[in-house]
């Protein structure tokens, strides 16, 4: 049964229309709850420095914030995003874009070493292909900037992402200090990490002003809270018995079904079907444009089964997804967090059936137990669960 959700939304930011729109494209449907900590200061112009686990949606944090403020004139850097490799930076560049979807006047670029340095100058020398947005690694920003290549004199937001990474190598701390020199004394800063030690700490708080300080760091007790975990010891030969009974048994609003081959996924998809199951699959063996085409049928409520591998597994957010079955338990025991993590998305309730039928299995489950602090519980076949509880 699906529970109505009293949770924060996006809408609650005020946030400008042409963003809020590209966060409803972005299929993004509730803040994180390091987003609801951050992003209501952060849109103020408030410092930041934010150490959260992992896939929790940092990016989106200063992504937001900053095209939430920003007000791009042409010949004028407002952004400085600094990370400590060339693939992030051109991954955070891309959010930026999917982002400002509706804003056309804001332009992001991205530099970083390996590249000809004469295209960046090339960018760099007409006002009206000046990026208002800059996402670099350290090195090439601060040549551009020693070369008076790029001015930041009109800079409002300095950020660096994996910022314990990017201050504790020497060379790069000098960069970015050198770079931070070049801006002026009024500004924004936000700084964010996985992981963040105690002698880093003051390192970081040298570059900010009166700071938001947010530690969020137990990955698993986010992730799973809400979720009741079940493990279910059944043969590989009872699966799809056992799997009809749940299906038939429970009150669920949407299922994702989670087996480990594709092979497995196109088959049990199949079977669903003809036993009047109705199901969509989405799998590895699918071409990029039908995974997402299914994906979004899926989103979109035209079947309320899903049968799934790990393609499946990270990052997707479905919110009506409360019931996530583990028809094979994953052979990893991360995997497990991030499939079941499908059900109860930050923080809504859910529920979750793992089936265990291999002495493999067993071990895994072991695994998980003790890694996640998980409290799965046997699944209690005859009472059944109260469709109330999740
Ligand atoms: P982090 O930087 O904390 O490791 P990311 O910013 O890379 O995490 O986000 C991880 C994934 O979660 C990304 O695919 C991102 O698009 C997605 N994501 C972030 N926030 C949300 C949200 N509120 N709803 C749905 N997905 C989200
Ligand atoms: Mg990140």
């Amino acid at each position: 049964a699906y529970v109505g959700n009293l949770q924060t939304g996006f809408k609650d930011f005020l946030l400008k229309p042409e963003l809020s729109r590209a966060i409803v494209d972005c299929g993004f449907e509730h803040p994180s709850e390091v987003q609801q900590a951050t992003i209501p200061q952060s849109i103020h112009g408030t410092d930041v420095l934010c150490q959260a686990k992992s896939g929790l949606g940092k990016t989106a944090v200063f992504v937001l914030s900053t095209l939430q403020q920003i007000e791009p004139v042409d010949g004028e850097v407002s952004v400085v995003v600094i990370c400590h490799t060339r693939e992030l930076a051109y991954q955070i560049k891309n959010e930026y874009v999917r982002f400002s979807k509706y804003m056309p006047d804001v332009r992001t670029g991205v530099f970083y070493g390996g590249v000809n340095v004469k295209d960046n100058v090339k960018e760099l020398s007409d006002p009206k292909s000046i990026p208002h947005i800059i996402v670099a690694t350290p090195g090439r920003l601060a040549k551009l900037v020693r070369e008076k290549k790029i001015s930041l004199a009109h800079l409002k937001h300095f950020v660096i992402d994996e910022c314990d990474k990017v201050l504790e190598t020497i060379t790069m701390r000098r960069d970015v200090q050198e770079i931070f020199r070049q801006t002026p004394r009024e500004k924004q800063t936000m700084m964010f990490t996985a992981t963040l030690n105690d002698e880093m700490k003051p390192i970081c708080r040298r570059f900010l002003q009166n700071p938001l300080e947010i530690f969020v760091d137990d990955e698993s007790k986010l992730t799973l809270h809400g979720l009741q975990q079940y493990y279910w010891k059944i043969s590989e030969e009872e699966k799809n018995k056992k799997l009809a009974k749940i299906l038939d048994d429970l009150d669920f609003n949407q299922v994702i079904i989670f087996v480990n081959t594709s092979k497995r996924a196109q088959e049990l998809t199949k079977l669903l079907t003809i036993s009047n199951f109705p199901a969509i699959s989405v799998n590895g063996h699918m071409k990029q444009e039908e995974r997402i085409a299914k994906y979004q049928a899926f989103k979109n409520f035209e079947k309320r089964i899903c049968v799934a591998t790990d393609v499946f597994g990270r990052g997707i957010d479905i919110e009506r997804i409360n019931l996530a079955i583990n028809y094979d338990l994953p052979t990893a025991s991360d995997q497990y967090l991030h499939r079941v993590g499908r059900a109860g998305r930050f923080g809504t309730k859910g529920l979750s059936i793992s089936f265990v039928s291999s002495e493999e299995d067993e071990e895994i489950l072991k695994q998980i137990q003790d890694k996640f602090d998980a409290k799965m519980t046997s699944y209690p076949e005859e009472e059944g669960i109260d469709s109330a509880t999740y």
